[in-house]
Parts: C-alpha cells; sequence; structure tokens
C-alpha cells in the first residue's frame, strides 16, 4: 500500500516508516501539516496515519479539510494521551480510527487491517444504503424498516450495516467477528449468532422467511429476494 505519514516527531515517522517498509509498504513522510494536507489532497493514498499536534496545520483540521474535498482515504489518527477532545473531533470529522502513543507496531498493524477491511468492505462512500425493505442512512444512523424506524445498538447497525454493503454476498461468522468487534475474539463465541438472532426479531415479518440468509456451517448472507 502506498501510506502517508503526518508525523513531526522524527523518532515516530521514523519508526513507523522503517516497521511499514519491512511489512512492504511504500511510504511518504509529512513533517508538518501543510505538506501533509497538500500532499493527502493528492489523493493518491490507501491509507494516512495523522498526528493531531503538527505545526501549521492541527490535525484535526487536516482531515476537516479532507472530508470536505471528498478525499476519503481511510485514516487513523495517532494521538498524545492528552488530545482526546481532538481525536473526538477527528473522529467526527470521519477518521477511521485512532491510537493513542505509545503504541506497538503489532498494534497499529491490526489496527491498519481492520480499518484497511472495512474501508473495502463497506467501500463507497454512499450516505444511505437501501436493500429490499430496509434502509439505512449513515448520516444520521438511523435505520428503518419498511419506513418505519428501528431503534439498533451500535452493534446491531455494524452488523446490517456490513451485511447490507454487499447484499448476497455471503459473510463468515469470523468476518463479521473480525469487522464489528476487531480480531481479538474469540472465534469460538457464538456472540454473532446471538446478535443475528436479535436483528431477525427486528426486522422479519413474522411467519415470512428471514431476510438474514443463514448458509449452515459457512455464515450469514442478507437474502436480496425476501
Ligand atoms: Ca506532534
Amino acid at each position: 500500500m502506498r501510506i502517508l505519514i503526518v508525523e513531526d516527531e522524527t523518532r515516530i515517522a521514523d519508526f513507523l516508516q522503517r516497521g511499514l517498509r519491512a511489512e512492504g509498504h511504500f511510504c511518504v513522510v509529512a513533517n508538518d501539516g501543510e505538506t501533509g494536507l497538500s500532499l493527502a489532497l493528492e489523493g493518491d493514498f490507501d491509507l494516512i496515519l495523522l498526528d493531531m499536534m503538527l505545526p501549521g496545520i492541527h490535525g484535526r483540521d487536516i482531515c476537516q479539510q479532507l472530508r470536505m474535498n471528498k478525499i476519503n482515504t481511510p485514516l487513523i489518527i495517532l494521538s498524545a494521551m492528552d488530545s482526546l477532545d481532538d481525536v473526538i473531533a477527528g473522529l467526527r470529522m470521519g477518521a477511521d480510527d485512532y491510537m493513542t502513543k505509545p503504541f506497538s507496531f503489532e498494534e497499529l498493524l491490526a489496527r491498519i487491517e481492520t480499518v484497511m477491511r472495512r474501508s473495502t468492505e463497506i467501500g463507497s462512500d454512499e450516505e444511505s444504503l437501501a436493500v429490499g425493505r430496509l434502509a439505512f442512512d449513515r448520516e444520521s444512523l438511523r435505520f428503518s424498516v419498511d419506513g418505519k424506524e428501528v431503534k439498533m445498538t451500535a452493534k446491531e447497525l455494524a452488523i446490517i450495516e456490513l451485511l447490507m454493503s454487499n447484499p448476497g454476498t455471503l459473510f463468515s461468522r469470523e468476518r463479521i467477528l473480525s469487522n464489528v468487534w476487531g480480531l481479538n475474539m474469540d472465534p469460538l463465541t457464538n456472540v454473532v449468532d446471538v446478535y443475528i438472532g436479535k436483528l431477525r426479531k427486528k426486522i422479519d415479518v413474522k411467519g415470512e422467511e428471514s431476510m438474514i440468509e443463514t448458509v449452515r456451517g459457512l455464515g450469514y448472507r442478507l437474502n436480496v429476494g425476501a
């Protein structure tokens, strides 16, 4: 992947660059906010690692500028412990994840993997998804069935969004687990099945075929014909 590292602390930038190059990635480092923003605006990267406290332009503003310019490159904030407000602002501006310094390189790789998988699966930057009787508005996080709003928990929404992003595609339990709960979940847990059960209660019509089809031994898919 082509990765842009926007980080003014040389020590951290070097550490990231060395590690990511060893993993086979191509890295470009920007040591200040202006350079970072102008490189990022070219839209030529697969991933951006963005520090918050930067000379020139603050990371939070870089994030906002990018999303305003429809640059939807996956972006992970690297922040110091004391800038939690900036992190929250960054996430609101459309960052995909954040890491608090110091962090281990292994943890960074795991986060990158999750963000990249999510970005290829969720992929589109469409603001709303509609499949059959289901509709989900990503801006307002409003989910509705047959036009009526249905309250969902965050995990329920994450699962149904994943299934709706690729209707008819089979999602294994492992894939749902790693997308929704992260990489460190025990693959033997039945939490996915429990949540699918909850979702069915909310979206299905009694007596009719479920919108979420169980593919025995393999996983689940959204039944587009239902
Ligand atoms: Ca900094």
